[in-house]
Order: C-alpha cells, then structure tokens, then sequence
C-alpha cells in the first residue's frame, strides 16, 4: 500500500526548498535529506538488502539519524534503532536478537558518540567517516563480514531510488523497550502503526507548517522518533537537532531558534526549572514563541507541571504511552479540559480499558491494569512469542502499569505494578509518595523505592536529590513527609545523593537504586 517514507518523499517533492532540520550551523531541506536517504538505500540496495531485512542503527541526534532512517524504510527493510549508551556486549546482543543484517553504527566516545564537542565541530564531511556500516555474518558469534564508512556506502550512489510498496502490516522498526525494568524486549511496529500515531501525534499538538521543533529526546527511543521526528518531518515543520540534553544548550536554542514545540522527559522539566543561570536568557523572548510542551514517558509531578508553567507560561500537555504502543495511548487533548496530574483521554482509534487480576473490566475510580486496543498495538515482540501472549490477551494490550480513570473519562497513572511497595501487607504506590515529597521546597528530585525489610517484607526508602545551596536533615524530612501522608506511606529511610540514575531515555532507574 505504502510506505512510511512517504511522509518525507511527499515535502521533498512539494516544498524541495523548506529547511527539514538543522544542526548547529547546518540547515538541511527536505529535498537534501530526502536525496541523501535515497543515497543510503541504494547504498543498501548494492549490499543486497531489502524488503524483510533488519538493519540495526546507533546514532545520536544528529542529521545522520533520519537519513539513514528512511533510507532503510525505503528498501522495505526494517530499521533497529540501538541506544547509544550500550557497550559491546549489549549490541551484540541486540543484533543477535534483531537477526540485524547490517548495522550502521557512529563512532565516537562510548559514552556518547556526539558531546558538546562534536557538537561545535561538527562537520558533515568528516562525520561521515566516523560512520561505520557493519554486515554482520547472521550465524558466527564474532561477527564482522564486512566494514564500509557511511561515504564509501554513498558514494556514486543515486540521489533517486523508487521505494518499496510495503504492505501497511509490515514491520517498519523493532524498537526495544527501555530496559527500565529489566533486559528491553524488542517491539515489531509496524509502517501503519507508526504512520498513524505520528498523524495524530502532529494534531495533538497543533503542528502546523512553518513551527519548530527541538529533537532533544533521543531518536532511537519511542516518544523523540514517533511524536517528535516523525511527526515533525510528516507535517512539514523544521526541527531542531540536540545530540544531548543540556539545560543551557537546550535554553539557548529556545531562544535563538524561535522554538515554537519542545518534547521532554519529566527529568528534562526539572533540569530546565532547576538551571541557576535563567537571567542570562531572554525569558520573554523564549514565551512568545514556545507555544506547546510535551511530557511523557515517566510521571510528571504535579508541582513540576505547575512550576514550568509558571515560568515559561506554556502549557505542558502530558501525554502516556509506551514502545509496545507505537507509542501514544492517551494524551491531554488541546481542546478538552486539561486535568494536571491526569494523562488526558484515549487518542483516536483507541480504546483503553482497567481491568483486575482476573481479566474483568473495572469501572470508574477503581485501581487495576491499564489495558488498550486498537492500531496502535505493537504486532509482538520480536522472537519472543512468551512474551507477547503474555501482554497480548484477547486481543488487549495490558501495559503493566497501574491506572484509574475518573468519572469524565479521564485517566490517571498510579505507577508500574513492577514498582509498587508492599509494606506490612499495604499497597504503596511510590508515585504518590514522591508527589508529596517533591512539594518540599528543599527537594529538587526523589524517587521512593522498596527495599527488603525482615520486619515488614519491604520498607519504604526515598533517595532525595536536594536544590543547591539547600539543607536538611533526614530526621527533618521524615517528620516532614509524615505529617503529610498516611502512617503507612512515608519513607522510613532517605537517602541523600548527588544525582539518581538516568537510562538513556533519561527516565530514573529504580532497579539500579534497589542495588
Ligand atoms: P521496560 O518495558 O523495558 O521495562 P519502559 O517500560 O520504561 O522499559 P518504554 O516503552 O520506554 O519502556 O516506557 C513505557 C512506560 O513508561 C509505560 O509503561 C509507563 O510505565 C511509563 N510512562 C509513560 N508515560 C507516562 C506518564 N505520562 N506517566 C507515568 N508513566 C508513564
Ligand atoms: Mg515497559
């Protein structure tokens, strides 16, 4: 039927002259990246790949990422987008358990190929060979057929190339779930899946043609390529690469790129409110054009929200969704009601249900799974048929994440079942202890944890971040926090640290906190 590549195949012929992205003092139009992703797929076409194959990918925000992107969806093959924070043995994991036939991998520091310095100095010619394609043999375990730069694959190649009509069931990607609770799982997303959460992603947040966007959300993960990426690309608008979050490059750009839509992580939201410096910027200049911020992937607390908005006077719609959901499920739609603290309604095409244990539907205000179906729902996870009879029955998704949803319609997320504490046989939701806790003016980040107890199974344990220049004791903050929230809920233990673990989609790491 078609292909996803479309979206971009459509601007490059309709307005070849309007800027697509732009990189530091690079500015790249939709004709230009549209001619460079035909080169790479003719590249793949001489290597002998196509329709079926799976190409694996490790690059930072850079232009590279959506060319060669779209280049692999325009062979047919399906496109592997890898963390850029995995060491040797994870990729090799991963393209093992991908069947990956190429990888295409940019070559910089292993913690992150593209840093502030890349960033400066950035020069398109010379990135290109720090760009390695990979052929792995598919059965030896050291792999390496073969290695090419990315400008010895281009090179010669045509800047014209006749995609492949993929069917709308096809796989378009297999992206892997964050690791945040355990080894990622390998998601199959289809080219319809994602053509149509990024279709209703651009309208959600009112998307037009001459906006721009900040890609500051790490294109291999769900939320930056779907919502942000594709989306932008899909409606034509201009977006803003940023290889790593930096709240002060990140401020600097609002500001001199005339931003008009930002995309954030709950911790990009607090790192942004928390930046000592915001009087070297010009904070009014950044308000007139900011016009829509987004949040997902992890719980915004409400006094974050409130806070940012506060600040930068914008609205930040939140929206909840995840890799198996291509990835938006609900969202906080611009023209209903907002609720702050509320991940809005059901998208369009998309039903959300709460069930118990059991299987049996919930009804409103009552605590249970949070269930969708509907043409956002992953095909499986890759090779791992378990797994996905596991999350898929009966034709619903069950997320693994606790919800409610209110007598409008609206729901509420309560946490992961995974994270949830048991106390002296009382439920704990860490969530709703951390939104009280986070109201403590002393507390700039916290995350609450169980932790094996012999008296009580588990105990409660919160490991604070606090605002610079701030102080106060452990005994204090308990004393605080107790007054504040049920006997059984209020963190036993604190902790106090100079930071809390991040994975690469920038969302906090409680399995590493629990260690
Ligand atoms: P893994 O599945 O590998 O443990 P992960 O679940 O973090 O990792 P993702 O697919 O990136 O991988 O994230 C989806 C999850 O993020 C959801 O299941 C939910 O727990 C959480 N999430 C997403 N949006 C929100 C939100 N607005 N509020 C609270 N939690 C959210
Ligand atoms: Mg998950």
């Amino acid at each position: 039927m078609f292909n996803l590549s479309t979206v971009l195949e459509h601007h490059a012929r309709n307005s070849p002259s309007k800027e697509a992205l732009i990189f530091a003092d690079k500015r790249i139009t939709f004709s230009q990246l549209d001619a460079a992703a035909n080169q790479v797929a003719n590249g793949l076409k001489n290597l002998g790949i196509g329709h079926g194959d799976k190409v694996a990918l490790t690059c930072p925000n850079l232009p590279y990422f959506p060319m060669i992107y779209f280049g692999i969806l325009k062979t047919g093959a399906t496109v592997v987008p890898l963390s850029v924070l995995l060491k040797r043995h994870e990729i090799a994991y991963h393209l093992q358990d991908s069947d990956a036939k190429a990888y295409f991998c940019f070559v910089g520091t292993p913690e992150m190929p593209m840093g502030q310095e890349g960033h400066a100095g950035f020069e398109m010619a010379d990135s290109c060979e720090n760009f390695f394609i990979i052929t792995p043999s598919p059965t030896d375990a050291s792999p390496i057929v073969g290695t090419k730069t990315m400008g010895m694959l281009m090179a010669g190649q045509s800047p014209t190339f006749q995609s492949f009509f993929t069917s709308p069931d096809d796989t378009a990607v297999i992206i892997y779930t964050s690791g945040t609770t355990g080894r990622p799982k390998g998601a199959e997303l289809t080219h319809s899946n994602l053509f149509l959460n990024a279709n209703l992603s651009k309208d959600l947040q009112d998307l037009n043609y001459n906006d721009k966007t900040m890609l500051v959300l790490p294109l291999f993960h769900i939320f930056g390529q779907v919502v942000c990426m594709i989306a932008s690309i899909y409606r034509g608008a201009t977006a803003v690469l940023v290889p790593r979050f930096d709240a002060e490059m990140v401020l600097s750009l609002l500001q001199n790129e005339k931003i008009t839509h930002f995309a954030g992580v709950p911790t990009m939201y607090w790192g942004l409110l928390s930046y000592p410096n915001i009087e070297k910027f010009d904070l009014q200049a950044i308000k007139s054009t900011l016009r829509v911020c987004l949040s997902g992937g992890a719980a915004l607390p409400v006094q974050v929200l409130k806070d940012f908005e506060a600040k930068f006077e914008v609205a930040i719609l939140e929206g909840y969704g995840m890799s198996e959901g291509s990835p938006v499920v609900t969202f906080n739609h611009p023209d209903r009601v907002r609720k702050p603290g509320s991940v809005g309604t059901p998208v369009w095409g998309v039903e959300v249900c709460i069930k118990d244990e059991n299987g049996n539907e919930l009804g409103a205000n009552e605590k249970g799974e949070i269930c969708y179906r509907g043409h956002n729902v992953m095909k499986g996870y890759y090779n791992r048929s378990d797994a996905t009879a596991e999350s898929i029955r009966n034709g619903w998704l069950h997320s693994g994440d606790i919800g409610i949803r209110d007598e409008d319609g609206y729901y509420f997320i309560v946490d992961r079942t995974k994270d949830m504490i048991i106390r002296g046989g009382y439920n704990v939701y860490p969530r709703e202890v951390e939104e009280v806790m986070i109201q403590n003016p002393a507390i700039s980040m916290v995350a609450v944890i169980g932790i094996p107890s012999d008296e009580y199974g588990e105990e409660i344990k919160a490991c604070v971040v606090l605002k610079p220049e701030t102080t106060i004791t452990e005994t204090e903050l308990i004393a605080w926090t107790k007054e504040r929230i049920a006997s059984y809920k209020y963190p036993r233990i604190i902790e106090f640290m100079n930071a809390l673990p991040m994975g690469a989609s920038g969302k906090i790491l409680k399995r590493e906190l629990r260690k």
